[in-house]
């Protein structure tokens, strides 16, 4: 037998991938499977993106750049995150890392031990546990609550902080609720935080361009007394379409970018050439692709809500950011992960279960609305007939 260290025993996982696998099989057999369940975009990457990538690979970008990452684009990096939230970074403090996902496992790696705690979104993005509990760390879940919006308290956070905290993650927009946490929230948050010197902020932003109804995004980069401990997540993947080719990036503070780069360098050594330079082309070329996504993705959002509105036993808050629905299908009387399968077997539509992002989630499913406005409609009238057909309550 062999025997791999107790972590094993304790990794989750991320059931979106599990259900899409699911999906495509029954594809497969000739079902007719509408994918409202893995979150990316059901756009093609632009145009002018792939260009860039083909011609890196033809002028000869086949070989090993730095391991953080080519120079010119942690320089793109940091101009956008000039240009969007007006703060100077150093591009020193920039990797270029295989996938926004990666992020997340190297700042839990650091922070996460026996012994220590690390606060995470519930329902939230299933890795942050999965990987906390691999460290060996406690996970100690901050309530992402409906009533609330879906945005995180800030003195809820507050609250959790022990003597054994070493890791706070945030994400707004957030998966898998669509919440965005408001200005007022994130300053009470940060003016907490600034009693906490030793405590390390790990913020996910990967939606941060996709917000709606005239919501801002507020970055926690935008606050200077956090920098010397904030990690940020970002890349490619949502804004641009990206998720298949594996391009993320993270700002960290001077404490632990030398870490950072070491991980890197025993791990992955370096992101895809190409890609680099596809990520290089995402932010310095026109930026219509992606305005004109978030139209759509805008138009579906009132959509899909109005929609799921209609169902008997559901009721949905309207998401502002991301592209995720939320609904509370208490009333309906079915568990969320049993509906979510029997939607899926039974109707071929693919959703995702509450639970699947934390114990909070039960009583909600996850739909993306990355999916066309005919699809939606065809899928939420499928779900419709099928909660009409076998009422549980
Ligand atoms: N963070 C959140 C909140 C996400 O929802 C996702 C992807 O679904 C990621 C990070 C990971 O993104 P990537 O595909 O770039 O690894």
């Amino acid at each position: 037998m062999l025997k791999t260290i107790a972590g094993f025993d304790r990794i989750g996982e991320e059931n979106a991938f599990a259900v899409l696998a699911r999906a495509t099989e029954l594809a497969a057999q000739g079902k007719d499977i509408i994918n409202l369940g893995i979150g990316q975009p059901d756009f093609q990457t632009p145009d002018h993106i792939v260009e860039a990538a083909i011609k890196a690979l033809r002028d000869g970008h086949h070989g090993y750049t730095p391991a953080t990452g080519i120079l010119p684009l942690r320089e793109a990096v940091a101009a956008d995150l000039h240009k969007r939230l007006n703060v100077e970074t150093n591009p020193d403090n920039i990797v270029i890392v295989p996938g926004g996902k990666v992020t997340m496992f190297m700042a839990i790696l650091m922070f996460g031990e026996p012994g220590a705690e690390i606060i995470y979104p519930d329902p939230g993005f299933p890795i942050y546990r999965s990987m906390i509990e691999f460290t060996g760390a406690t996970p100690v879940p901050l309530p992402i609550r409906e009533e609330n919006e879906f945005a995180f308290s800030a003195d809820e956070a507050l609250g959790l902080i022990s003597d054994r905290t070493t890791l706070m993650i945030l994400n707004s927009p957030a998966n898998p609720t669509g919440g965005v946490t408001p200005r007022e929230e994130i300053e009470k948050l940060v003016k907490g935080l600034e009693h906490h010197h030793d405590l390390a902020i790990l913020s996910d932003e990967i939606y941060s361009q996709m917000t709606y109804d005239g919501m801002e995004h507020v970055s926690l980069l935008s606050y200077e007394s956090l920098r010397d401990r904030l990690i940020l997540l970002d890349g490619w993947s949502k804004t641009y379409a990206m998720t298949g080719w594996r391009m993320g990036y993270s700002l960290w503070p001077d404490a632990l970018i030398d870490k950072a780069r070491k991980l890197a360098v025993n791990s992955w050594s370096c992101v895809n050439a190409p890609a680099q330079y596809a990520g290089l082309a995402a932010l310095e070329g026109p930026q219509d692709a992606v305005t004109h996504m978030l139209e759509k993705f805008d138009e579906r959002r009132k959509l899909v809500v109005s929609s799921l509105n209609e169902i008997s036993g559901f009721s949905c808050r309207t998401p502002k950011g991301a592209f995720y629905a939320f609904p509370n299908i208490k009333k309906t009387g079915w568990k969320a992960k049993e509906l979510a399968s029997a939607l899926l077997e039974e109707t071929g539509v693919a959703t995702i279960g509450g639970p699947d992002f934390g114990i909070l989630g039960e009583g909600y499913l996850r739909l993306s609305y990355a999916n066309s406005a005919e699809n939606i409609k065809r899928a939420v009238t499928r779900v419709s007939d099928f909660i009409d057909d076998n009422k549980k309550a």
